[in-house]
């Protein structure tokens, strides 16, 4: 729409693009509003309908098959709240915390020590999905009940996973962000699920999965309602067995020319290896991520899951550090950086 275009000629394009059978899908703006259409239906004789009607200014056709996440729906960056914090927008988010909650300590001595630290969110599972199912699996209730008291205690946003549709409202009670796991990117139940949770979401890659496939599946959790998804590289498989996973680091790149979603990336999932995390992360803010998730925990060597990737609160800090000055030139170059076309 024009950018000061009346709620009359908004209501009356809505109703005009009902007629023609297409749903209206999603209207959101900054500057100006922007109408979905979705549907089957005479494509040719409804764009140019609309293009006649007064509020208009272009009526497009989305070629990308995930319409509502690509960057032709909307070519300016969207920044996603998450607890009173910007994601996406003009500052680098670190988020940090052990792979699961073990232990009211634990948590509550990671989440002091991150914060010091400079992160600006705690992450920390409480549902685990784990290859073997002897392994440990969660706290469930309890650790996201330690989660709470986390945040009450640092005022750390806490990132935690979703591992089924079932517990969309418990885990949406005390999480402030909840994280799809790369084994369950194309679980649709649950994508469709998050839709109405009412929390924004971030999204892994599935560690198969193209980057097309990413998009889709974000573009079903906005389809079912909730535009506020952010995406996460978290490295795929690959012949290469030096690291857990191999780091696909210019999926970050591409996914900023393809979708105006947030992008993250996670350099512990992605190298296996705590030794490597701090160039990794120093590579995400090259390439333009919008911020990290990184696994901390106090005592590696006794974690219950992913000890070996996590660094030491010692080695956290360190990397902080370090990280700054790219984070300054990561923030100037983000002030004068246009989105792409
Ligand atoms: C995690 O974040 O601890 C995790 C299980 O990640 P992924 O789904 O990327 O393997
Ligand atoms: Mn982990």
């Amino acid at each position: 729409m024009r950018p000061h275009a009346t709620p009359e000629e908004i209501d009356h394009i809505c109703e005009r693009i009902r007629e023609f059978g297409y749903k209206v899908h999603s209207i959101q703006g900054e500057e100006r509003v922007v109408i979905g259409v979705v549907g089957v239906g005479d494509v040719t004789a409804c764009l140019e309908s609309l293009e006649a009607t007064p509020g208009v200014e272009s009526a497009v056709r989305i070629s990308a098959p995930y319409k509502f996440v690509s960057r032709e729906f909307k070519k300016e960056r969207s920044a996603i709240q998450v607890n009173g914090l910007e994601i996406g927008g003009g500052e680098f988010v670190v988020i940090a915390g052990p792979c699961s909650v073990e232990s009211e300590t634990q948590i509550m001595q990671t989440a002091e020590t991150v914060a010091a630290a400079g992160a600006r969110m705690l992450r920390g599972g409480a549902f685990k999905p784990r290859t073997s199912p002897y392994d440990f699996q969660g706290l469930e209730l309890e650790g996201l009940k330690l989660l709470r008291k986390a945040k009450q205690a640092t005022g750390l946003g806490i990132l935690t996973e979703i591992m089924s549709d079932r517990d969309v409202d418990m885990v949406a009670e005390y999480a402030d962000c909840l994280q799809v796991g790369a084994r369950n990117m194309q679980n649709f139940a649950l994508l469709k699920s998050l839709g109405a949770c009412g929390r924004p979401v971030l999204l892994k890659r599935g560690m198969s999965s193209t980057i097309r496939e990413l998009l889709m599946s974000a573009e079903y959790i906005v389809a079912h309602g909730n535009p506020n998804v952010i995406l996460c590289e978290r490295g795929i498989r690959t012949f290469e067995t030096a690291t857990r996973n191999t780091c696909d680091i210019s999926a970050v790149p591409v996914l900023n020319e393809l979708t105006h979603l947030p992008v993250i990336l996670d350099p512990s999932h992605a190298t296996g290896k705590r030794t490597l995390v701090p160039a990794l992360s120093r590579a995400g803010v090259a390439v333009g991520a919008d911020g990290l998730v990184v696994e901390v925990h106090p005592c590696p060597e006794k974690a219950v899951s992913d000890g070996a990737q996590s660094l030491t609160p010692n080695g956290f800090r360190e990397m902080m550090r370090d990280l700054a000055p790219y984070i300054n030139l990561w923030r100037e170059s983000r002030l004068v950086s246009t989105p792409v076309n």
